[in-house]
Parts: structure tokens; C-alpha cells; sequence
């Protein structure tokens, strides 16, 4: 019999697996049961609409057996079964290994982090066992087949008796040690303990053979007053488990452990969630939901492979594990379920997104969602701020995409980075902390609020004692324009050419002194050669020389964006040289301008230009032309 080998990463994870020092080894049993009940509802389905099967709904069950003497639990179900295939490929490869992989790589997460992540719930039977037999047999199929593995080695795949489709796992548990206790899971109260505890939901019968003791019968004539009355034992089946799904029983018998839990175990995430809500709804859309706010973002949250969805039941039989069309894209990162009644249990894919059921259901989860991220944000800042932190980029494409048509509900749930003690704030709070005599919503882009702290640009903003918001993320300024105002006030970059900021005396001042240096100016423009489309005296620079601003509705931040984008069209903002002309520089330049030294002067503002892109994070275009210059110069 040929003994085959794991997939690689499939070995690396029994590894880790057999030498675990996760201290729940106790879920092992939730896992199995789960997929035992996985199975169950595949079959299940399928008898819906196939009178083949031969199956009533109160047929199936999973059952739970455990013997102390030859230390054998046994799990077995009546669902699809596996085929020979099917062991191989499920049970001897990790469906998921790509992103085993990537986490492994990135150093070894806490196991149990591991555990919840992925695909990996069979393999935790190798913390408790120390040789694991499947033998199952595939709905249709007539044929039975055993895998067999003791761990790393490898795995067998044999040809088995087995009457009736299932599967059956039979775990030889492993020896006792001073730390564990192995045996405990062979004992029947530990069984039903895990039972409740992790799958009590489980949709179908958890039984087990029970063992009880009872005084035994003595007929009348035998009663003796002083004797001890002797017990016997006999054998129950139970069922262990309350089969009524959680969203299903009433909210007052629910607490928030509750709910966490069954977030925890029920969507692999080893973090709580942050929040969550039970939904009840009556009427044209009846339907129960449980919907959570996760902590923290998959780690494929922002790629391409991350699959935004609900789960899908109809009166509590699953019908698909991610419903993409219960939630709109900047929602993506809600997990929760819906179970509704008046969904047909046989319909396809393809027809559930033209279901009109369906879109009433996601419109009214919108809500819900939106609602209960507004009252998180109001009630529990914290909580929000680590939501925002972990989602919020989503929320902000939400503003800028299809053209803007949500930007009414979401532009509530916004935060962004304030230049008053880089606290994050939501635009009403800006708006309610305005200056009687501020006319718009400021903002600054750049890489981070740091670097944007230190831009000439927000000098004569800051100096009236306005707030900034500080906008760090490339999707920001585009979600700024799609907003265009918020409550009737504009939306403002420092860099504009008219902040609303400039009293006229000042206004009028700096014409005169534009119109007195235009030649300099000119000269100075000329110089640059089409870099900027023209050179200014500033109204809004204190302390620095120069900065560069931008004309038109292509910003400095939007150039590098766009452009950093695939593609071949580059765009380029119209640069606006600005100079102070309070700055010692200044009077510089008018002395070079006055001498007629027109080289040194281009020299000049090729330098100042320059300098004004390294202040703006751009890159300088030509470094060595840059550093001749500085040198020439000195
Ligand atoms: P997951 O359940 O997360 O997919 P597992 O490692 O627990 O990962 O199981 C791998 C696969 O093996 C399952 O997806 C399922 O196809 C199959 N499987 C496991 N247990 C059973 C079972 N009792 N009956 C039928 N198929 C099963």
C-alpha cells in the first residue's frame, strides 16, 4: 500500500499542528462537527429537490461515540460523503495554502491565529490524536474509501466497507501527559460541555449514546430500610446540542458573549468584533440578520482576492456562503449572515441578483449598517477611531465612486487627521468648530501629517488660527472634490489661488508690487521654460521663500496619483510658482533683476523652483542639473 505525502504546506501546518501549544486543543471538536454538519447540509439541499436521496430532514444527524478502553471518539454524519478524489484533495492539501503561505512567511502568527484564519479545521484533530481515520462514502457514489494518517509521514487511501453515504472520523486520541489530559475528551460530560458550548447551533442533531444510572427496582418483598440502595446503569440517546440557530432565538436570551463568540468561531476571525447587531425585521422584507463590524482588516482586505459577502439562508438551510449583493462595496467589510423565509431555496446564482426580495433585504442592511455605524461613532469614539483606522480608506472610495451617487449617506462617517493636535475629526465637528468668519473647509494634501506640517502652503491658513484637515491618502482629494461642500461650506486646499483669506489693503498691495516686478517676474518665468505657467508674489507664505501651487483642477497631489497609476496618459498640474515677498530672497532677486544679470537670475529661480518640489515631496527632475546649480551658485 503506497503511503502518500502531504503537500508542503500542508505538512508545515500539521506540524504545527501535532507540536501545538494551543491551549484550546478543545475545539478539535467544533471543527469536526461543523464540517460534519457542512456535509449534512450539502446532502440536505440536495433532498430538497432530488427525491433520490431518500432522506427526511429528521434523518440526519451527526454522532458522537467514545470509548475509554481502546481510546477511539468516533464522529460520523450522513451527509455527501467523500470520494477517493475528494479525500486526496481536501484532506491531503490545504485549499488555502496561498495564504498559509504568505503568513507563514511573514513570521509564524500565534497558532491559533492560524487556526481561525484558514481552511485548516481538519488538521486540528492532530492535536489530540495520534492517528486519524476517515471513512467515507460519496452521496451516488458505490463505493466506500479510508484515509489513514498518523501525522507527517504521510496518509493512505484504501478501498473500505461503508453501507450508506457519510463520513466517519475515528480519532485514536493520544497518550496523557503531565499537561493534558487526552482521556478527558473521551468522557461523556466533557463531550456535551464542548457541545454546548462551541456548536450548539448546529443545525442538525448532535446525538450521543448517553450513559446514566438510576437506583435499581427491588420488588417489594426484598426492601430493606438499612441497606443501601444500588444503582444500575442504562444508555440514552441525547441530543446534545439545541439546534435553534442564533438568529433565531430571542434577543433576551442573548448576551454579548454571546454574540462574540459565535462571531469568533463562525467567521475565523480570532479578533472580537467591534460591533454587532441582531436584526429582526417584519413586514415586505422578513428577514433575520446578524451583522458584525469587524476589529481589524483581513490581511487580503484591500486586494483583489478578498470576497465581500453575507451569508445566505433560507429559513435556516444555507444557501450561499457569500452573498455579494447584500452589501454595497464600501460596506465590503461587514460579516454576518441573513436568514430569510420568503427566499426560494432552489433558486440559482444568476437569478438572486434579479431577486427583488433580495435588494429589499440589502437595502435595509444598508441602513442598519449605516445607522450602527453612526450611533459607534457617536457612543464609542474609540471604538469607532480603531474602525476607521482599520476601514475607512473603503468608506472614502465609497464618496468618490459611482460618481459620487453615496456621498450623502457616507460623508457623516468620515474622519480626518486635524491639524489641531493631529486628532482625527468628522467634517460636522469641523464645520461646527468654524470661525464665525471662516468660508471654508481647509485642507492639505501630502504623504503624511507630518510631512504636511512643514508645507510653506498652510503658513498663512494656520497663522488665522483655522483648522486643516490633513489628507494622507491618495484617494483623499478625490474623495474632497466628489464631495465639492459640506453643510454649505467649500471645501478649500491651502494651495488654492484664492482662499478667501486676503484682506484687500494686503490684495492690492501685492498687485502694485506684482505689476512694479513684472519684468523680474517675467524674466524669471521665461527662465523656467515652461515648468510653471507662471511665477506670483504670495499672499499666504510667512516664513519660507517659495512654494508651488497649482492652477486648474488638477492639484500637485492629484498629478502624482493619477501618475502613479498603470497607464500611459500622464497628466501634469499647471504649477504656480510662489514667492515671498516679505522673505530676504526676495530682495535678492530684485538686486540681481536691477544689475541686469538676467543668467544668474534664471539660475535663481531654476533653484527656488527646485527647492519648492522638494518641499512638495515631488522629485526633483533633473538632479544633477539641480546640483551643478547649487554649486555654480556658491
Ligand atoms: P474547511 O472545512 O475550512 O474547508 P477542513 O480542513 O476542515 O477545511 O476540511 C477540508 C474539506 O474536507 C472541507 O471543505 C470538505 O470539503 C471536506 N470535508 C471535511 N470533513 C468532511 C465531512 N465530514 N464530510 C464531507 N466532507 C468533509
Amino acid at each position: 500500500m503506497e503511503t502518500k505525502q502531504f503537500k508542503a504546506e500542508s505538512k508545515r501546518l500539521l506540524e504545527m499542528m501535532i507540536h501545538s501549544i494551543y491551549t484550546h486543543k478543545e475545539i478539535f471538536l467544533r471543527e469536526l462537527i461543523s464540517n460534519a454538519s457542512d456535509a449534512i447540509d450539502k446532502l440536505y439541499f440536495k433532498s430538497l429537490t432530488d427525491d433520490k436521496v431518500g432522506l427526511n430532514k429528521d434523518d440526519f444527524a451527526i454522532w458522537i461515540s467514545a470509548d475509554k478502553d481502546s481510546r477511539i471518539l468516533k464522529i460520523s454524519d450522513n451527509g455527501i460523503g467523500m470520494t477517493a478524489e475528494e479525500l486526496e484533495n481536501n484532506l491531503g492539501t490545504i485549499a488555502n495554502s496561498g495564504s498559509l503561505k504568505f503568513k507563514t512567511e511573514n513570521k509564524l502568527e500565534e497558532d491559533n491565529q492560524i487556526i481561525g484564519q484558514f481552511g485548516v479545521g481538519f488538521y486540528s484533530a492532530f492535536m489530540v490524536a495520534k492517528k486519524v481515520t476517515v471513512i467515507s462514502k460519496a452521496y451516488g457514489s458505490d463505493k466506500a474509501y479510508q484515509w489513514e494518517s498518523e501525522g507527517v509521514d504521510g496518509y493512505t487511501i484504501t478501498e473500505a466497507d461503508k453501507k450508506n453515504a457519510g463520513t466517519e472520523i475515528i480519532l485514536e486520541l493520544l497518550d496523557d501527559t503531565d499537561d493534558e489530559q487526552y482521556t478527558d475528551f473521551l468522557d461523556q460530560y466533557r463531550i456535551k460541555g464542548l457541545i454546548k458550548k462551541y456548536s450548539d447551533y448546529i443545525r442538525f442533531p448532535v446525538k450521543m449514546e448517553v450513559t446514566h444510572s438510576r437506583p435499581k427496582e427491588v420488588p417489594e418483598e426484598e426492601k430493606d430500610e438499612n441497606k443501601a440502595p444500588e444503582y444500575e446503569e442504562y444508555i440514552e440517546i441525547e441530543t446534545l446540542n439545541s439546534m435553534v440557530p442564533l438568529w433565531k432565538k430571542s434577543k433576551s436570551e442573548l448576551k454579548e458573549e454571546d454574540y462574540k463568540h459565535f462571531y469568533v468561531e463562525k467567521f475565523y476571525d480570532y479578533n472580537e468584533p467591534l460591533r454587532y447587531a441582531h436584526v429582526k425585521n417584519e413586514g415586505t422584507a422578513a428577514y433575520n440578520a446578524l451583522l458584525y463590524i469587524p476589529s481589524k482588516a483581513p490581511f487580503d482586505f484591500y486586494s483583489k482576492e478578498y470576497e465581500k459577502g453575507l451569508q445566505l439562508y433560507s429559513n435556516g438551510v444555507l444557501i450561499m456562503d457569500k452573498c455579494g449583493d447584500l452589501l454595497p462595496d464600501y460596506f465590503s467589510f461587514v460579516k454576518g449572515l441573513v436568514d430569510s423565509e420568503d427566499l426560494s431555496l432552489n433558486i440559482s446564482r444568476e437569478m438572486l441578483q434579479h431577486d427583488r426580495q433580495l435588494k429589499v433585504i440589502a437595502k435595509s442592511i444598508e441602513k442598519t449598517i449605516t445607522s450602527e455605524l453612526k450611533k459607534m461613532l457617536k457612543n464609542e469614539r474609540e471604538k469607532y477611531e480603531e474602525f476607521w483606522k482599520a476601514f475607512g480608506l473603503q468608506l472614502k472610495y465609497g464618496i468618490y465612486s459611482d460618481y459620487g451617487m453615496n456621498k450623502e449617506k457616507l460623508q457623516d462617517l468620515l474622519m480626518f487627521t486635524s491639524s489641531n493636535e493631529n486628532k482625527l475629526v468628522t467634517l460636522d465637528e469641523y464645520v461646527t468648530g468654524m470661525r464665525e468668519e471662516q468660508k471654508f473647509i481647509y485642507y492639505a494634501t501630502g504623504e503624511s501629517a507630518a510631512r504636511i506640517e512643514q508645507l510653506p502652503q498652510t503658513e498663512l491658513v494656520k497663522e488665522n488660527g483655522f483648522e486643516i484637515l490633513y489628507l494622507t491618502d491618495n484617494i483623499d482629494e478625490f474623495a474632497v472634490k466628489t464631495l465639492m461642500k459640506y453643510k454649505d461650506k467649500e471645501f478649500k486646499s491651502v494651495s488654492a489661488d484664492d482662499l478667501g483669506l486676503e484682506n484687500n489693503e494686503k490684495k492690492e498691495e501685492i498687485k502694485a508690487k506684482e505689476e512694479e516686478n513684472s519684468d523680474m517676474l517675467k524674466a524669471m518665468s521665461d527662465a523656467l521654460d515652461g515648468k510653471v505657467s507662471k511665477v506670483i508674489l504670495s499672499q499666504r507664505l510667512k516664513s519660507h521663500p517659495v512654494c508651488l501651487t497649482s492652477e486648474g483642477s488638477i492639484s500637485l497631489e492629484m498629478e502624482k496619483v493619477l501618475n502613479s497609476m498603470p497607464g500611459d496618459q500622464k497628466v501634469k498640474a499647471q504649477r504656480v510658482l510662489e514667492l515671498n515677498p516679505e522673505h530676504a530672497v526676495f530682495e535678492k532677486l530684485r538686486e540681481l533683476n536691477a544689475s541686469g544679470d538676467n543668467d544668474k537670475l534664471g539660475k535663481y529661480a531654476n533653484l527656488l523652483y527646485n527647492q519648492a518640489l522638494l518641499i512638495e515631496g515631488l522629485s526633483v527632475e533633473n538632479p544633477v542639473e539641480f546640483s551643478n546649480l547649487i554649486c555654480d551658485l556658491m
